[in-house]
């Protein structure tokens, strides 16, 4: 298979919708990005605005002169939809079809989320909870080509999906019946107490990862180094190799034809200035 050429290679961070989606797309193309991910509504509340067929065309128009592909939506961090109390467990699968609705409105490829917490439950009756309200969306999907990805956690509070077998279990049930898939944060597996420091280190991690879940199900990547120890189950993102985890991850990331050619969305802390810097250093590791 040729190399495909580092410029083509997609890069991105998660930039800032505030004004209109299409903000955070003109920002990619700013900080030197070919792919984003962004909120297409207020992350921290649960009534998310609907888009109109102007805000719609507005983000197509700045997606086409821009040429940004492969675009990620995060979902709400309120959103549980693995929670067994039964009315925030409904609250959030409205919120879910809302944001999925936006999603397929704008024509955004991922909608990346958090699979849900166990809060005063079983992990398997939170898994269970996840799989039911993600079968409810299974005409409503149907409708548009957003695809809906697993983001793997780093196990803080009563999450779930900081293991692989979690997301194995869930994906093993659903994606006969709807596009889902998972994305890697990189911050969140190492909190998990997955070691992804050296190249033998993601050897192994990625090797799991195929026994376990499948590579054919690995879509994405969230790019982050880590304030917080390997296995601290803690939560805290920080600019890459400036944290626990280290340049030489990234390095591996880019060069390894596993991963080399998955989309990659930058959540690191300090903004557009240091994104343009990262993304820059991404692509000379990808040539290296
Ligand atoms: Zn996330
Ligand atoms: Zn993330």
């Amino acid at each position: 298979m040729p190399k495909v050429p580092s410029s083509e290679l997609l890069i991105g961070a998660h930039t800032s919708a505030q004004g209109g989606a299409q903000n955070a797309i003109w920002m990619g193309q700013e900080i030197g990005a070919n792919t984003v991910q962004f909120f297409t509504s207020n992350q921290k509340r649960w009534s998310g605005k609907e888009i109109t067929q102007e805000q719609a065309e507005l983000f197509q128009e700045a997606v086409r002169v821009t040429g940004l592909c492969q675009l990620m939506s995060h979902d709400s961090y309120l959103i549980n939809l693995g929670s067994s109390n039964p009315s925030v467990l409904h609250k959030s699968q409205k919120a879910f079809e809302k944001e999925l609705i936006r999603c397929q409105k704008l024509g955004i490829s991922f909608l990346n989320f958090h699979p849900g917490a166990a809060v005063g439950a079983t992990e398997e009756q939170c898994l269970n909870n996840i799989v039911d309200s993600l079968e409810q969306f299974e005409e409503l999907i149907s409708h548009g080509a957003t695809r809906l990805l697993l983001e793997t956690t780093a196990g803080q509070g009563t999450t779930v999906g900081y293991c692989f077998e979690h997301l194995a279990y869930l994906i093993e049930k659903l994606y006969r019946k709807i596009p889902v898939g998972i994305c890697i944060d990189t911050c969140h597996i190492f909190a998990a107490g997955y070691d992804i420091r050296t190249e033998a280190g993601w050897e192994k991690t990625l090797k799991d990862f195929e026994r376990i879940v499948g590579m054919k199900h690995l879509y994405a990547f969230h790019l982050n180094d880590s304030l917080k120890p390997l296995g601290s189950l803690r939560d805290r993102h920080a600019p890459l190799g400036k944290g626990e985890i280290g340049m030489e991850c990234f390095k591996v990331l880019m060069k390894n034809p596993k991963t080399r050619r998955l989309p990659k969305y930058l959540e690191t802390p300090d903004g557009p200035p240091l994104w343009k810097k990262e993304i820059a250093m991404l692509r000379e590791f990808a040539d290296l």
